[in-house]
């Protein structure tokens, strides 16, 4: 297509011009949050409605959800903002999925007169213009999978510019957008958590100071990708080499670490998961429980919620290993964990294991009354229990309500005493203190 100025046209003479050429012609206002289709023909008519919301045109060309069952979500919609002003001729090549057949067309943004009122001209690309494309695309690719996005910001002038590569197109991006402008909306795509540091690290009098040429800083957080889907990512900021010491120029990149930063977590996961938990019963050990109660105290009883924690202690336990040896021991224990473990889980409470034959639970939204009822409850379950070789075997539970007067001492005292009046009441019973 030759080149031509718009402005110097009517939008009839522009309609005039494209239409035998052309796939779809739409006059979209990005203010109004409007699009209109005055052309379309062949899959544009799936594409294309006949009116609809700039926003949605933008979702579906840019954003290739048709190429996804995601669902649009707000941040994400904040995103499409980062799309920023066309100021020229912008064109790139998209891929929209139409009846699960997928298909190229180019997009070409021409601005009209009225700010933010594009001409969008729409081709389908044959066959072979798509593979005379795929060498660039595969090395853009390549390069995307490590660095999703690179542009160099200038402090000084406050602006953005060059974004050499973006997630699906190897298109010099022909947009105006300013550093503070373009900060502002990205922290739309940041997850919140991470919000702060993003801020903090951006901030054009932090790069300015704490960055020295040639410097690097980075941030890893989660981020919203052009799919809409989080994923990890390194922000780099780098100061360009220089020795003008009021150059503030610096290099913008994100770098895809989704797939090494989650394998990472999974293994911290593991390394964690291990530390919490008792060899024998695979549920948590003392350290984790001791954890969980002083948590407690300051995360649910400082503020006002109920919460309450009993000691269970298998009775004459030593008979079991005396009578049938340890091994047996070990089993009758493991198969008590299990017993309280799925109980536990299913009134709100954890349980791990104290030492030898020795488990306690705390017990969220469980008062005095409460408390009991579970209490009771688990005896009554582990009485009427056949364990494997030993039959039958019973529990004495000691409880006590956990106050906001307490701490960990007196309340496990408290507990520890309730368990003796229980043992020495005859055992297979409960008391609360
Ligand atoms: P009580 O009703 O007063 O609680 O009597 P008990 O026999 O249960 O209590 P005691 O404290 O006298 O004995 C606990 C026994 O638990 C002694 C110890 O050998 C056994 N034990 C502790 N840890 C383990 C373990 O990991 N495996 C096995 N098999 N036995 C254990
Ligand atoms: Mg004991
Ligand atoms: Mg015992």
């Amino acid at each position: 297509m030759e080149k031509f100025n718009i402005n110097d046209m009517t939008l009839d003479d522009a309609i005039a011009y494209f239409k035998d050429n052309v796939g779809a012609i739409v006059v979209a206002d990005s203010n109004a949050d409007s699009y209109r289709s005055v052309h379309k023909k062949g899959i544009f008519n799936a594409v294309l409605e006949d009116t609809g919301k700039y926003h949605d045109l933008i979702e579906k060309l840019w954003y290739h959800l048709s190429n996804s069952s995601d669902t649009v979500v707000s941040e994400y919609k904040g995103f499409v903002k980062t799309s920023g002003l066309f100021s020229g001729i912008y064109s790139r090549k998209v891929e929209v999925v139409i009846n699960d057949v997928s298909k190229d067309i180019q997009v070409t943004v021409y601005p009209l007169k009225e700010k933010e009122t594009y001409l969008f001209i729409l081709d389908e690309l044959d066959q072979s213009q798509s593979v005379d494309d795929t060498l660039t695309t595969q090395k853009v690719k390549s390069f995307q999978n490590t660095y999703l996005f690179s542009m160099y910001i200038d402090i000084a002038k406050d602006t953005i510019n060059s974004i050499s590569v973006t997630e699906l197109s190897d298109d010099v991006v022909n947009q105006e957008l300013k550093y503070t402008q373009w900060r502002m909306m990205i922290v739309n795509a940041i997850n919140s958590k991470f919000t702060g540091k993003f801020l903090e690290l951006s901030d054009p009098e932090n790069l300015k100071n704490t960055i020295a040429p040639g410097a690097t800083e980075s941030l890893d957080c989660l981020m919203m990708n052009l799919e809409g889907k989080e994923i990890w990512v390194k922000l780099i900021f780098s100061r360009v080499r220089t020795s003008n010491p009021e150059d503030y120029r610096f290099i913008y990149m994100v770098q895809d670490i989704n797939d090494a930063t989650k394998a990472l977590r999974e293994a911290l996961d593991k390394s964690e998961a291990l530390a919490y938990k008792d060899a024998l019963t695979k549920i948590f050990n003392h350290g984790r429980m001791e954890t969980e109660i002083t948590n407690a105290f300051i995360n649910q009883v400082k503020k006002g919620e109920v919460v309450s924690m009993m000691i269970m202690d298998i009775d004459f336990f030593k008979h079991v290993n005396d009578n049938h040896g340890h091994s047996v021991g070990d089993i009758t224990l493991r198969h008590f964990a299990d017993i309280l473990k799925t109980y536990f889980d299913n009134c709100n409470g954890v349980v791990g294991r104290w030492g030898g034959e020795e488990f306690v639970a705390v017990c969220y939204g469980a008062d005095r009354s409460k408390a009991a009822r579970i209490a009771e409850e688990v005896r009554q379950k582990v009485a009427s229990e056949e364990f494997e070789v030993v039959g039958n075997i019973t529990c004495s539970i000691g409880v006590t309500v956990l106050n906001p007067s307490d701490d960990f001492e007196k309340a496990y005292r408290r507990m520890d005493n309730a368990l003796y009046e229980a043992k020495s009441s005859g055992r297979n019973c409960i008391r609360i203190a």
